[in-house]
């Protein structure tokens, strides 16, 4: 970004990654008068449909990162598995990054991840480092049982994860057989062991920093997953306020102690108690603060545009309260039904082929206040 000042009108945004999220932010900066770039190796991805411009090449091409960086005004991404390589790159080629590479290095490895949040005071479920099956032993000495093996890297949406059950009897397994499944199973690489929480309910909150520091925080949703997969976010979320609090106030602070520039989604568990664990944070827009787009004067998608650009943030006040449905799958051949329906908003990600758990559209239902 020039340091003289935002990035006005008939700027450029690069965007790294071409799904729905990529498309979701092109459309909210064309209607802030920015273009958008998008760098994606694929073919026909969800953003290029409406950006201004696509360079499709893999994220390793020089060539492609020095060209891409001469002609955009600032870069961001809109997934978390950018190589840390390609960031460099742009960096070296002059190009202005955000968020910025201590954000997205933390995000891509859960343990860094965990150790960052306990170290600015927020609670995680406990964790152990997992290298061989000999720290597994360890870890579950040191945990217990039931819990959940995860890929330090690369998981997302509850891929790269295998729960660990309590009792290995019913399974017709030793202890010793149990574990090396599960280790098998995630592909026998640097991982991570958490407890199996029980938690009343999962959370987020959607915040954001510009460039002065100012920061704004959506509403918590409520979300509710099937097989790792996000399905519904709902708000208000049935928590009190001061569950709301203590998650906005971790937000917050993850905000500042990574000095962040862009959109922030940190998940939660919420105990019993009402108190919040940390479950984790996306450096990027998030699925559960789509329903931003139609219930607020400012959705995430422009806040991060705006945060990215060294505008002043939007207003993330809620006016209205909302349902929102993720359309995977089949899900999204309803679309006509969806169409018919007052009160729920439509988004099609125009995406050619309805793969089992890929993520095709949402509805969000609104609701008045
Ligand atoms: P993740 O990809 O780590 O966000 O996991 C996907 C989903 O799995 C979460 O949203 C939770 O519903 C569930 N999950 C993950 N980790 C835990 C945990 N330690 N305890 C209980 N549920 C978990």
């Amino acid at each position: 970004m020039p340091s003289s000042g935002p990035i006005g009108p008939n700027g450029t945004v690069g965007v790294l990654g071409g799904g729905q999220l990529g498309r979701m932010l092109a459309l909210a900066a064309a209607r802030l008068g920015l273009k958008t770039h998008i760098f994606t190796p694929e073919r026909d991805s969800p953003a290029s449909h409406v950006a201004a411009r696509t360079t499709i090449a893999p994220y390793g091409d020089e060539a492609a990162l020095k060209a891409f960086a001469g002609v955009v005004d600032v870069v961001t991404y809109e997934f978390e598995n950018v190589p840390a390589e390609t960031v460099e790159r742009l960096e070296s080629f002059g190009a202005s990054v955000a968020p910025g590479a201590r954000a997205l290095a933390i995000a891509q490895d859960r343990l860094a991840e965990k150790d960052f949040v306990n170290s600015i005071g927020a609670k995680t479920a406990a964790y152990a480092a997992v290298n061989d099956l000999a720290s597994l032993d360890e870890g579950l000495k040191k945990i217990g049982r039931p819990a959940i093996l995860k890929t330090r890297r690369l998981g997302y949406d509850g891929k790269g994860q295998t729960l660990i059950p309590e009792h290995v009897r019913d399974l017709g397994l030793t202890w010793e057989e149990a574990n090396k499944k599960a280790w098998e199973e995630i592909g026998a690489q640097p991982s991570i062991l958490e407890a199996l929480v029980e938690f009343e309910c999962e959370i987020s909150i959607i915040g954001a920093r510009g460039r002065n520091g100012d920061i704004e925080l959506y509403d918590p949703p409520e979300n509710r997953h099937r097989g790792g997969i996000l399905r519904t976010s709902i708000v208000p979320a049935g928590i009190g306020e001061e569950t709301a609090d203590e998650a906005r106030e971790i937000a917050a602070k993850m905000l500042s102690e990574l000095d962040y520039v862009g959109v922030i989604g940190v998940e939660f568990f919420v105990l019993k108690d009402g108190s919040v664990l940390v479950n984790e944070f996306a450096p990027r827009v998030h699925n559960s603060g789509h329903w931003t787009i139609d219930a607020c004067a400012c959705s995430q998608f422009e806040q991060h545009i705006r945060a990215v650009c060294g505008w002043p943030l939007g207003d993330p006040a809620r006016h209205s309260d909302a349902v929102m449905e993720n359309l995977i799958g089949q899900d999204a051949d309803n679309w006509r039904d969806c169409a018919r329906e007052r009160q729920l908003c439509v988004h099609l990600y125009g995406k050619q082929e309805a793969r089992p758990g890929r993520k095709m559209g949402h509805v969000t239902q609104l609701k008045g206040r």
